[in-house]
C-alpha cells in the first residue's frame, strides 16, 4: 500500500507498520528512506552578509537555540528546530533524525561559530505542511490561526502527521480547523476526497459518514467500473487519490453506491407491483377507500385523497408504464450516479401524475402512494452498513481534542 509522503515511489526495503485504525494500514518508511542525504550546502543565518548565495541561506528559525537543521522537500527548505521538541512530538521523526547518518559536511556552524547544527534531510516531505507542524510543536499554534480556512493545507498537514505518527500534536488547532473547513454539503470530487481524508484522520466518524454519504450520492462509474466523483472526468477516478487508497475503504464505498442503485431500481419495481396487485379485500363487495375501516387492507392502492374515491391506482399504473417507456427506464445505464437516477424517478413520478389525469382531489396521489423516500435518507441508511471501528475513531478524536468541544458542526450527524 502506498505511503503518502512517498506516493510516487516504489516500495522500499525498510518498512514497519505503525498502529493505524481499522481499514487504514500504512507502512511507514523508516529513516533509510527519509534520511537520504541529498546534497550539503553551507549554512548561514538569514541576513548574514556572507560569501554564499542567498538562496542557500534562508533558514526558518523555529527555535533559535535549536540544534538541528531540517532540510525539507525538493526545495530544500531549511528549518532550525530543537531535537528534544521533535522527540516529544514524534518518536518516528526523532528516530529518523537520530538514525540519519551524520557526515562531517552535515554539520554547519552559525556565523560566530558558537553553535553547531546537524542537518537532517527529508527530501520527500512537503515543507509547507511540515512547517505548520513544526510551528505547532514549538509552541506557537496561534500563528497557524490565519491559515485555518485552508482545506488543502489541512489535508497536506495530515499526510505529514500521519507519516510521522504525530496527528495528536494538532490538538491545539484540529477542532477549529475542521470547523472552518468542513462542508456538510461537499460535492465536488477533489473536495470530497480531501474532506474524507481529513475527517478520517481526525477521527470524526459523524463527519466521515456524512462525507461518504455525499460521495456515494453523487458518484458514477466510468466505463472501467471505477468510481468517479462529481465534476470529475472519466480518468479522474477516486482511486487515483493516494489518500483515499490509503484509507482502504474505497471498495466498501463503491459497494455502498451499488447497493443504493439496486435499492432505487427495486423501489420502482415495487411501486409498479403494488399498482398491479388487485385489492386484497373490498368492503361489501364494492370498491372502498383504502384509508377507512379496520377491515379494509388494500395494499394495491396508492390513493391519498380523503374523499371522492376512485380507483386512481388503475389510472396511475397505466400512466407509470407510459412514463417508464418514455424515459427508457428499463434500459437505463446504471453507471450513472444515484442522484441522477433518483431525478429520473422523480421525473417519471411527475409524468405519471400528469398522465393519470385524476381529479383535483387526487392531486397528491402518485405511483409511490406519496411515500417516495428522500435520497439522502436512502444514502445515509446505506452508509450506516459500512462497518467502522467506532472506538478507534473515538480514540483518535479524543487525541485531537474533540471530546471537549462536542459537535464540530451542527449540520452533521455527530457520533
Ligand atoms: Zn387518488
Amino acid at each position: 500500500m502506498a505511503d503518502l509522503a512517498n506516493a510516487d515511489d516504489t516500495p522500499l526495503k525498510h518498512e514497519s507498520d505503525i498502529e493505524v485504525p481499522r481499514g487504514l494500514s500504512l507502512p511507514l518508511h523508516q529513516s533509510q528512506d527519509l534520511g537520504e542525504v541529498v546534497q550539503t550546502t553551507r549554512f548561514h543565518r538569514r541576513g548574514n552578509a556572507g560569501d554564499e548565495p542567498q538562496g542557500d541561506d534562508v533558514v526558518e528559525i523555529l527555535d533559535n537555540r535549536g540544534d538541528l537543521i531540517l532540510v525539507v522537500g525538493t526545495q530544500k527548505k531549511k528549518f532550525q528546530v530543537c531535537s528534544r521538541t521533535i522527540a516529544r512530538a514524534s518518536a518516528e521523526l526523532e528516530k529518523h533524525c537520530r538514525e540519519s547518518t551524520p557526515h562531517s559536511e552535515d554539520y554547519t556552524h552559525d556565523s560566530d561559530a558558537v553553535a553547531t547544527h546537524r542537518r537532517v534531510y527529508l527530501p520527500k516531505i512537503d515543507p509547507h505542511a511540515l512547517h505548520v507542524v513544526l510551528i505547532i510543536i514549538h509552541g506557537s499554534p496561534t500563528q497557524i490561526f490565519p491559515k485555518l480556512t485552508d482545506l488543502w493545507l489541512l489535508r497536506d498537514v495530515l499526510i505529514v502527521t500521519h507519516h510521522f505518527d504525530m496527528t495528536d500534536c494538532l490538538a491545539p488547532v484540529a477542532a477549529k480547523w475542521l470547523k472552518k473547513t468542513y462542508d456538510k454539503d461537499v460535492l465536488r470530487h477533489e473536495a470530497v476526497a480531501a474532506q474524507l481524508w481529513i475527517t478520517y484522520q481526525l477521527g470524526h466518524l459523524g463527519c466521515v459518514k456524512q462525507t461518504i454519504t455525499n460521495m456515494v450520492m453523487s458518484a458514477r462509474l466510468n466505463p472501467s467500473g471505477e468510481l468517479i466523483g462529481y465534476g470529475a472526468a472519466d480518468t479522474q477516478k477516486y482511486c487515483k487519490h493516494d489518500t483515499l487508497k490509503a484509507l482502504g475503504i474505497l471498495d466498501q464505498i463503491q459497494e455502498c453506491r451499488g447497493n443504493i442503485m439496486t435499492h432505487l431500481v427495486r423501489m420502482v419495481e415495487t411501486a409498479v407491483e403494488r399498482l398491479t396487485r388487485p385489492p386484497l379485500q373490498k368492503r361489501g363487495g364494492a370498491a372502498q377507500p383504502t384509508e377507512n375501516g379496520d377491515d379494509v387492507i388494500d395494499t394495491g392502492a396508492v390513493c391519498r385523497a380523503k374523499s371522492s374515491y376512485i380507483r386512481c391506482d388503475c389510472a396511475m399504473l397505466g400512466a407509470m408504464h407510459r412514463a417508464i417507456a418514455a424515459e427508457g427506464w428499463n434500459s437505463v445505464d446504471l453507471n450513472c450516479s444515484p442522484q441522477w437516477l433518483y431525478k429520473k424517478i422523480q421525473k417519471m413520478t411527475r409524468m405519471a401524475q400528469a398522465w393519470a389525469e385524476l381529479p383535483a382531489a387526487h392531486a397528491e396521489c402518485d405511483p409511490f402512494g406519496g411515500q417516495l423516500p428522500d435520497l439522502m435518507d436512502i444514502c445515509h441508511a446505506a452508509v450506516e452498513t459500512i462497518p467502522f471501528d467506532e472506538s478507534e475513531f473515538v480514540k483518535r478524536g479524543n487525541a485531537v481534542g474533540f471530546e471537549k468541544i462536542g459537535q464540530v458542526h451542527s449540520g452533521y450527524r455527530g457520533r
